[in-house]
């Protein structure tokens, strides 16, 4: 029954009282595994689509919408909640999930790829294709730049109010720690895919004696605060598109160990250049662990997910399912078209006649294009239910077929309707 919890306030996702990671399956033909995460709020069943709540919101849509829809666990941004309104609010108020009314397991990203946004001046998502940007679009000249970074860590000015801010991995392991995911990511520096490559081995030495420390601190931390029940680490793999770099990044973060302590997962981050998202995906995770689960960050489009799954990745991220709803762009089975398109005008049939979500049950497209053209509200809202469940079903979907032993049939349907029918299926 949808939205059954409306008159139920109690959502629960069941609990366990530390980390740990089992595989259920793994294939012989690929990397790909199905697996599941416990966390202390609950399990994620892998692999799985993470929904983006930067500001301990997913915009326009309620927690309980977002469990409705088959979300497992939600991101939050560490950079942003560190800001507005202080991790220490969080603290305060029992942790994300507590403060945000989701009872189930939480993520945060560090906040390095946000601070060093700020001191190249990143698109709001990063250049995914090295061919369409040219320098200049993508990194912005020296004085506009809002952050410094230096061997010690980054030094930068808010994005609200132009105070001016200092991270560490110390204060990124701190602010996480405070903010209380389940899953926290190690601060790292982020790059391009305009760094030249002397420039990505700096940075690369920095991500490495930065792990070593957020290590250091989280184990410290996990020691004094005692009542608080555990978040998992994951180190974040660099190394933009070189080989021998995320190579070296995955063997050595991979065995990584300090103060006892190593990590308890992956993410892989950083200059992706989607033409070559499988053969980097694919380098690193023959040579992670394979008992630790991997997160690729910020990778969320349909054709992307499939090369991730198939390449060993277990949960991914990203804005875009939420990002363009807002702007009337929905993904369906049929391929990603714009809502407010004047074709739309007397369509009453649903946005996808196979999706199973509130909106796609209860409305049309006739409607959602009334609503977007009318600017009203609960365009946002409606849009966004549609295309965050249409991307976590993918991925369950996939999880079944891997399941099931026909993921290989399961991509070709989906990617011979998906792309048939759009020009416009890539972001
Ligand atoms: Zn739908």
């Amino acid at each position: 029954m949808l939205y059954g919890w409306m008159n139920n306030h109690e959502f629960r996702f069941g609990n366990t009282l530390s980390f740990s990671f089992d595989i259920k399956h793994a294939q012989t033909d690929s990397l790909a595994r199905v697996g599941t995460i416990n966390t202390p709020h609950g399990p994620i069943q892998t692999p799985a689509f993470i929904p983006v709540g930067t500001k301990a919101t997913v915009k326009s849509v309620l927690p309980e919408a977002m469990a409705d829809l088959g979300a497992q666990a939600l991101l939050s941004n560490a950079y942003h909640l560190y800001l507005q309104p202080g991790s220490d609010i969080l603290d305060e108020a029992g942790g994300l999930g507590e403060f945000m009314n989701w009872p189930g397991p939480t993520f945060t990203d560090s906040g390095g790829f946000q601070v060093l946004s700020l001191g190249v001046g990143f698109k709001k998502v990063l250049a995914m294709d090295a061919q369409t940007f040219r320098r200049d679009d993508v990194i912005a000249g020296n004085k506009d730049r809002l952050a410094h970074v230096d061997d010690e860590g980054v030094t930068f000015k808010s994005h609200l109010d132009g105070s001016m801010h200092r991270f560490t991995p110390e204060v990124s392991m701190q602010v996480q720690h405070q903010i209380g995911a389940d899953i926290m990511f190690a601060f790292d520096e982020c790059t391009t895919l305009h760094n030249t490559r002397p420039y990505q081995e700096l940075a690369m030495d920095r991500t490495y004696a930065w792990a070593i420390r957020c290590l250091d601190e989280h184990k410290r931390l996990t020691e004094e605060r005692t009542t608080k029940s555990y978040q998992a680490l994951f180190g974040v793999i660099q190394g933009a598109q070189y080989e021998d770099l995320r190579k070296k990044a995955a063997s050595d973060l991979g065995s990584m160990e300090s103060s006892g302590q190593s990590f308890d997962g992956f993410g892989i981050g950083g200059a992706l250049d989607k033409g070559q998202l499988g053969t980097i995906v694919s380098w690193v995770n023959e040579i992670l662990p394979e008992d630790k689960p991997r997160h690729l960050l910020g990778i969320g489009a349909p054709e992307d997910l499939f090369v991730g799954v198939e390449n060993g990745c277990d949960t991914f991220d990203c804005v875009l399912a939420s990002r363009i709803a807002r702007t009337s762009a929905v993904y369906t089975m049929e391929g990603r078209f714009n809502l407010s398109n004047s074709r739309f005008k007397r369509d009453f049939t649903p946005i996808d006649d196979e999706c199973d979500c509130y909106t796609c049950t209860h409305y049309t497209r006739a409607y959602m294009h009334h609503v977007f053209r009318g600017k009203e509200i609960v365009s946002a809202t409606l849009a966004t239910i549609h295309n965050e469940r249409f991307i976590v079903r993918l991925v369950d979907q996939m999880r079944q077929a891997l399941l099931d032993g026909n993921f290989a049939d399961m991509k070709a349907d989906f990617l011979g309707r998906y792309t048939h029918r759009s020009g416009q299926a890539r972001d």
